[in-house]
């Protein structure tokens, strides 16, 4: 067992470390108050390679795995959260799927474009009426011969409004459920039929577009289909398992920078002519903090090197999706604590931390879903795949 980095992968953190405090962090405070999605950040990433990860070299991927992955969207998250969702909005949602699933004309007309930075990628599975139950779907898919007819919309979708390139899940079986469900690619740019409304009232997450996509006799071509007909939940179940690990290491990521704050507000604030780190009321929270955050990060790197070494990590993935979600929500809850009053200003960064933790009690299967996994497979009632 080794806890040390390679090489490599101390490159890749020095790296994606330096990205986000010269390419992100200027932009925080600004595209926070104004909601602003700064695309140019996205083309940056694509340049850099941090878009990459797992992908065949052929395809423009950079030669590098899970560990290295979770490293650089680790660096990147801690300063600020939303730019996490580009590595799965890309990498590991569509171009990791249709890697996996396409055929060699699908790899090639989509995957260069999605590592490259050049396209904006995005998956769309939740619906008004359907979340966590995700055969209920609505959205249906018509074979008309030639090309297929997507009627039906989808909600809460990450980078929706902003995305070139889509994977959609849709119905293909008439109550067929989970086993009558179909991946499709959609080229948004070019599929009449399609209105893409962004919501704009949401509690975090500001610098990162969120939309409902309806697709009204939207159009696409026979070969837009991924992978077999009726396999879409299984391929979505895969999928999931590997953007849930942006999720998991977004959370690590956002308690350690909550954490970080925190020691340093408190070794900064002086209160009864001593830092208010001397009480031992706040060491307690910082040593909470402390505890829950590494092992948060430790969860992250156990679930990374299965997924790396072909291992089943189904239950690791949720594992760590948890623990990251928990220390996320409690540190970031902790800290605005130990700011006292500033904590509640805007002008620091307590609030975002605490609105955007929030984000993992539900996206991407929420706690109760994530539970029911963990003790669904410790029972024996369900494989970890
Ligand atoms: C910021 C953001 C970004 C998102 N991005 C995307 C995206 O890119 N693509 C996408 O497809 N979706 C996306 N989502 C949607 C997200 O994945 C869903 O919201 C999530 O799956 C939960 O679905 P729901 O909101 O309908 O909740 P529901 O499924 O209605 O759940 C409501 C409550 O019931 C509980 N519950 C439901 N079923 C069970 C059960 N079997 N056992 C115990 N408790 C249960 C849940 O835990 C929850 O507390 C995003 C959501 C947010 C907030």
């Amino acid at each position: 067992m080794d806890f040390g980095f390679t090489e490599e992968q101390q490159m890749v953190q020095d790296m994606a470390r330096r990205f986000a405090e010269e390419e992100i962090a200027p932009y925080v405070d600004e595209d926070e108050k104004n909601h602003f999605y700064r695309r140019e950040i996205l083309s940056k990433m694509g340049e850099l390679g941090l878009l990459g990860w797992s992908i065949p070299e052929e395809y423009g991927g950079n030669g590098m795995g899970w560990l290295e992955a979770v490293t650089a969207l680790y660096e990147i998250a801690k300063v600020h959260t939303s730019w996490r969702l580009s590595i799965s909005g890309n990498c590991w949602g569509p171009a990791m799927t249709i890697n996996q699933y396409g055929t060699d004309a699908q790899k090639e007309q989509f995957i260069p474009g999605l590592v490259g930075g050049e396209t904006v990628g995005s998956f769309a599975i939740t619906e008004a009426n359907s979340g966590s139950d995700v055969g209920s779907m609505k959205t249906f898919a018509t074979d008309k011969g030639d090309h297929w007819v997507l009627n039906g919309s989808k909600m809460w979708i990450s980078g929706g409004h902003s995305s070139d390139i889509g994977l959609v899940y849709a119905a293909t079986k008439e109550g067929g459920g989970s086993k009558g469900l179909s991946c499709f690619i959609v080229d948004y740019n070019n599929t009449k039929g399609v209105e893409r409304i962004p919501i704009l009232e949401k509690v975090g997450m500001w610098p990162a577009p969120t939309s409902e996509i309806v697709f009204d006799n939207a159009e696409i071509p026979k070969d837009a289909l991924l992978g077999e007909q009726d396999k879409g939940f299984q391929m979505c179940m895969w999928m999931l398992n590997n953007t849930r690990m942006g999720c998991a290491t977004g959370a690590a990521a956002l308690s350690a920078a909550a954490l970080e704050g925190a020691v340093n507000y408190a070794n900064e604030r002086t209160q009864f002519g001593q830092p208010i780190g001397k009480f031992q009321m706040i060491q307690s929270q910082i040593a909470e903090m402390k505890l829950e955050d590494e092992a948060a990060k430790y969860l992250v790197y156990r679930a990374a090197w299965l997924k790396e070494n072909g291992l089943p990590s189904q239950q690791a993935t949720s594992i760590a999706k948890l623990s990251g979600c928990n220390a996320a929500v409690h540190a970031a809850n902790l800290a605005m604590k130990i700011y006292g009053s500033y904590g509640y200003s805007t002008e620091y960064p307590c609030g975002r931390w605490l609105r955007d933790s929030k984000q993992f009690e539900t996206l991407e299967g929420t706690s109760n879903i994530h539970m029911g996994i963990v003790a669904g497979i410790e029972l024996g009632y369900q494989p970890n795949r």
